[in-house]
C-alpha cells in the first residue's frame, strides 16, 4: 500500500522530515495546511465512530480475532527494514491487510481506535516526528473510516460472522477495499505532491495505479484472513506465510522496478526517470504558465581519475559526489544520474530565479571538498550548464541538450557555471551549416588559394610561397580557414580538402613555371592525411597530373600529426620523401614538441611559430626560443623558416641569428594567384629590400 511516508529515503535510515522541517526546504504553508486538515479529520473520524459505535461489546463478537488482528497489524508496522523504498516515496507494508480485517471483526469505532493508537506507537518507537505519526494515525483512520461507511451502506459489517455469506458480501467486500486503496493513495499522493512542490494530479493517478498493480492483492487476503481465523487460529500461521510470500513477491517487482528507473551505483534516479519526471514537470508548469529549471552537472576531468587511480575510486567518488548533490538539493529538487559522469537536478518551482542560482552555488559548494576515498583525498570539481523551460526547449530532451551545451561553454570559458544561450549554439550551429557546405564547396570551386611568398633572409630572394586556403563564400564571402578548418579537420571531408587544395596549388605552380616563375610551393596538410596510407599515392598522382617535379612541393605538417600516431605518420612521411616532397614542420614549438621527433623524422625544414617571432625584438624570452630552435635546427641540419615577420627589426634579428627563411605581412600578406604574380614579377631581381618597407608591413 502506498503507506503513509512521504520522503523519499535514497538509504535505509536516510530521511527528511515531514512537514518542511528541512532547513533548505522553503516554508510550505499548503503543506503544512493540508497536514493539519487530514491529521484534524483523522481525530474527527475516530472520536465520531468511537462515539456512534458505542462500547456494549466493543471488540466485537469475537474479541479473540480482535486482538489477533490488532496484534498482527502492530506487527506488520513495526518491523523496522520491512519498509519498502519506492519511487515515488511510499513503502509497501502488509499491515494493510490486518487492518482491514480488524474492520471486518470489530465494531469500526474499536477498528479505527486501535489501528490509530497501534500506528502513533509504533512511529514513536521508530522516533519518527510526532507530525508524522498524526498524520499517518490520521490516514490510516479516514481511509479504514472510508470503508467502514461501505460496510455500513450496504449493510455487510458483520456479514462474515453469517454461516453463509452471500455474493452481496463479495461485493461490497471489493467497493470496501477499493475505497480503502484510492483514499490512502490520494491523501498520500497528495501530500508527496505538496512536499516535492509538483503537481497533485498526476501523482495521485501514478500513485492509485500503482498502489492496484501490487498492494491489492495483500488487501484481498484480509477476508480470507477472517474467515480462516473464525474456523480455527491453528492455521493463521499458515496464512501469515502466505501472506508473507504474496508480499515477498509484490517487493520483488517493485525491486525490479527500481531496478529499471534507477542507477545501480548511487542509488539515484536514471535519465529514464529523470525524463520522465522532468516531462510531467514541464507539462504541469506549461500549464500553470511557470517556469522550471535543469542544471546539469558534469566532473571535469573524470576520465583522469578513472585513468590514473583506476575504476574502483571513479566509482566510488561519482558515489560520494550523488550522495553530496543528494544532501545540497531542496526536498523538492530532483536528483539523477544520466551518465558516466553526468547529473541532472530538475528544479521546479524556480526557473530562472535566484532560487536557482542559489541552489547552484549550493551544489558547488558540496563538491568544493575533495572525496577521502580510503583515506586519500580526491579532488572533484564540476561544471554547471543551466538551462530554463520554457525558454531553452519545451520537451526534457531539448532542455538536456542545451544544458549540454551550457556545461560545454562553463567549461571552455573556465566559468565553472553557465546559463544556456542560444547566441552562442547559433554560432556552432552556423559551423555546423558551414561544415555541411563544404562538400559542395569542394565541388563547385568555392575553395581558392592565396599565397605567401617566402624569401631566403640572407639574399632578400624569392625562394617560394605558402598556399593559404580561402573560402569564397557565395552568401557570406570571404570565410578565413581558422572558421572551418578546425572542424573540417576532424571529419573525413579533409581528404577531399586536402586534394582540392594541393590540386589547385600545383596547378598554378605549373602556370608559374609556364610563366618562368619558379617557386616551391608550401602546401599545408592536415593529421588526418599522414595517417592515411594512401596519401604519397594521391601527391604523386597531382604532381604527376599537374607535371610539377616533386622537389618544388613541401608538405607541412604540426609536431602534433606525429604524436598522434607515430608509426602511420612516419611510414606516409618516408613515402612522402622517397618521392622527393619535401617536409616541413609547421609552428613548430606550440605543439607536444619532442626533439626526438626532429631527429626520427628527417623533415627538411621547420617554421618557427610566429608567435615567437612577431614580438621577439621586444620580448627576449621569445628570442631566445627563436634563437634555440634556429641552433637546434642547424646542428641537425635542418633549414628554419621564421613565419610571422612583421618588422624590420624582427627581419634583422633572424637574419642576425641565422634563420634561413622568413615570411610574414612585412614582406606581403597572402595574395590571390593573379596579384602574387603581379608582385613577383614587380620585385626588381627576384629580391626583396626590408629598407624599402615601412614597419607595419
Ligand atoms: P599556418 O600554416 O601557420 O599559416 C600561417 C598563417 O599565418 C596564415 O593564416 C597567414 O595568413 C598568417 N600570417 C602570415 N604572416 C603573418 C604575419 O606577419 N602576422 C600574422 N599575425 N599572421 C601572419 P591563415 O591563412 O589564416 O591560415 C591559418 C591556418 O590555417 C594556417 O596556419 C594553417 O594551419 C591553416 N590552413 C590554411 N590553409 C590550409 C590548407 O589549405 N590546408 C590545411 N590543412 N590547413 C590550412
Ligand atoms: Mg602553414
Ligand atoms: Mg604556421
Amino acid at each position: 500500500m502506498l503507506d503513509r511516508d512521504p520522503d523519499v529515503p535514497r538509504r535505509a535510515g536516510e530521511t527528511v522530515p515531514l512537514a518542511g522541517a528541512s532547513t533548505i526546504a522553503p516554508a510550505n504553508h499548503a503543506l503544512n495546511l493540508y497536514v493539519g486538515m487530514v491529521v484534524a479529520a483523522g481525530a474527527l473520524v475516530v472520536l465520531t465512530t468511537v462515539w456512534l459505535s458505542g462500547w456494549d461489546e466493543p471488540t466485537g463478537p469475537r474479541p479473540d480475532l480482535f486482538w489477533l488482528f490488532l496484534v498482527l497489524f502492530a506487527f506488520a508496522e513495526a518491523r523496522p527494514m520491512a519498509w519498502l523504498r519506492r519511487d515515488e516515496g511510499g513503502e509497501v507494508t502488509a499491515s494493510w491487510t490486518f487492518a482491514l480485517a480488524l474492520l471486518l471483526v470489530a465494531p469500526p469505532g474499536s477498528a479505527l481506535l486501535g489501528v490509530a493508537c497501534a500506528c502513533l506507537l509504533s512511529d514513536a518507537l521508530h522516533r519518527k516526528p510526532v507530525v508524522r505519526g498524526l498524520f499517518n494515525a490520521a490516514n490510516y483512520s479516514l481511509s479504514l473510516g472510508f470503508g467502514s461507511v461501505i460496510l455500513g451502506i450496504t449493510g455487510q459489517r458483520t456479514a462474515l460472522f453469517d454461516d453463509h455469506p452471500g455474493i452481496l458480501l463479495f461485493v461490497a467486500f471489493l467497493l470496501t477495499a477499493a475505497a480503502v486503496l484510492v483514499l490512502n493513495s490520494v491523501l498520500t499522493s497528495a501530500v508527496l505532491a505538496l512536499v516535492q512542490n509538483r503537481p497533485p494530479w498526476p501523482m495521485i493517478r501514478q500513485g492509485v495505479a500503482l498502489n492496484l498493480a501490487t498492494d491489492a492483492m495483500l488487501l484481498a487476503l484480509a477476508p480470507v484472513f477472517v474467515v480462516v481465523a473464525q474456523r480455527s487460529l491453528t492455521f493463521v500461521p499458515l496464512l501469515v506465510l502466505t501472506t508473507w510470500a504474496v508480499y515477498r513477491s509484490v517487493e520483488l517487482a517493485l525491486d525490479r522496478q527500481h531496478e529499471i528507473t534507477h542507477d545501480a551505483l548511487t542509488g539515484l534516479p536514471n535519465q529514464r526517470l529523470f525524463l520522465e519526471q522532468a516531462a510531467a514537470a514541464c507539462r504541469a508548469a506549461g500549464e500553470r504558465g511557470q517556469e522550471l529549471a535543469v542544471v546539469l552537472v558534469d566532473l571535469d576531468r573524470f576520465t583522469a581519475i578513472n585513468d590514473h587511480l583506476g575504476h574502483h575510486v571513479g566509482d566510488r567518488c561519482l558515489q560520494e559526489v550523488a550522495d553530496r548533490l543528494q544532501a545540497a538539493k531542496r526536498t523538492s529538487d530532483l536528483v539523477a544520474r544520466i551518465g558516466g559522469d553526468d547529473f541532472a537536478v530538475l528544479v521546479t518551482g524556480s526557473g530562472a530565479g535566484p532560487g536557482t542560482a542559489a541552489l547552484v552555488d549550493r551544489l558547488r559548494a558540496s563538491l568544493l571538498e575533495p572525496c577521502l576515498i580510503g583515506g586519500v583525498p580526491v579532488a572533484v570539481a564540476a561544471s554547471f550548464g543551466i538551462v530554463v523551460y520554457p525558454e531553452h526547449g519545451d520537451d526534457p530532451e531539448a532542455l538536456l541538450r542545451n544544458a549540454d551545451h551550457a556545461v560545454y561553454a562553463a567549461k571552455s570559458e573556465l566559468t565553472n557555471i553557465a546559463t544556456y544561450e542560444a547566441a552562442k549554439d547559433e554560432r556552432r550551429n552556423n559551423r555546423w551549416d558551414l561544415l555541411a557546405e563544404l562538400g559542395s564547396a569542394i565541388e563547385t570551386g568555392q575553395l581558392t588559394l592565396y599565397y605567401q611568398p617566402k624569401l631566403d633572409l640572407a639574399t632578400g630572394r624569392l625562394a617560394g610561397c605558402e598556399g593559404l586556403v580561402r573560402w569564397i563564400h557565395p552568401r557570406l564571402g570571404l570565410i578565413p580557414p581558422a572558421r572551418f578548418m578546425p572542424f573540417a579537420e576532424n571529419t573525413e571531408l579533409i581528404h577531399r580538402f586536402t586534394e582540392h587544395v594541393l590540386r589547385v596549388a600545383l596547378t598554378q605552380s605549373a602556370r608559374w613555371e609556364r610563366l618562368g616563375i619558379r617557386l616551391d610551393m608550401a602546401v599545408n596538410a592536415s593529421t588526418r592525411n599522414l595517417h592515411d596510407l594512401h596519401f604519397p599515392t594521391t601527391v604523386a598522382g597531382l604532381l604527376a597530373e599537374a607535371g610539377v617535379s616533386p622537389g618544388t612541393l613541401e608538405i607541412e605538417i604540426t609536431e602534433n600529426t606525429v604524436t598522434a600516431d607515430p608509426v602511420r605518420s612516419t611510414t606516409v612521411l618516408g613515402e612522402l620523401r622517397a618521392l622527393g616532397v619535401r617536409i616541413a614542420v609547421d609552428d613548430f614549438g606550440t605543439g607536444y614538441s619532442s626533439l626526438a621527433h626532429l631527429r626520427d623524422l628527417t623533415v627538411d625544414s621547420v617554421k618557427i611559430d610566429k608567435s615567437f617571432i612577431t614580438d621577439m625584438s621586444h620580448n627576449p624570452p621569445d628570442r631566445a626560443i627563436a634563437q634555440a630552435i634556429i641552433d637546434l635546427a642547424r646542428n641537425l641540419g635542418v633549414v628554419t623558416v621564421a613565419e610571422g615577420i612583421e618588422t624590420v627589426d624582427a627581419w634583422d634579428e633572424l637574419k642576425a641569428l641565422g634563420c634561413g627563411y622568413g615570411q610574414g605581412y612585412l614582406i606581403a600578406r597572402p595574395l590571390p594567384a593573379a596579384e602574387m604574380t603581379a608582385w613577383v614579377q614587380a620585385l626588381p631581381c627576384g629580391v626583396w629590400k626590408p629598407d624599402a618597407q615601412a614597419d607595419d608591413g
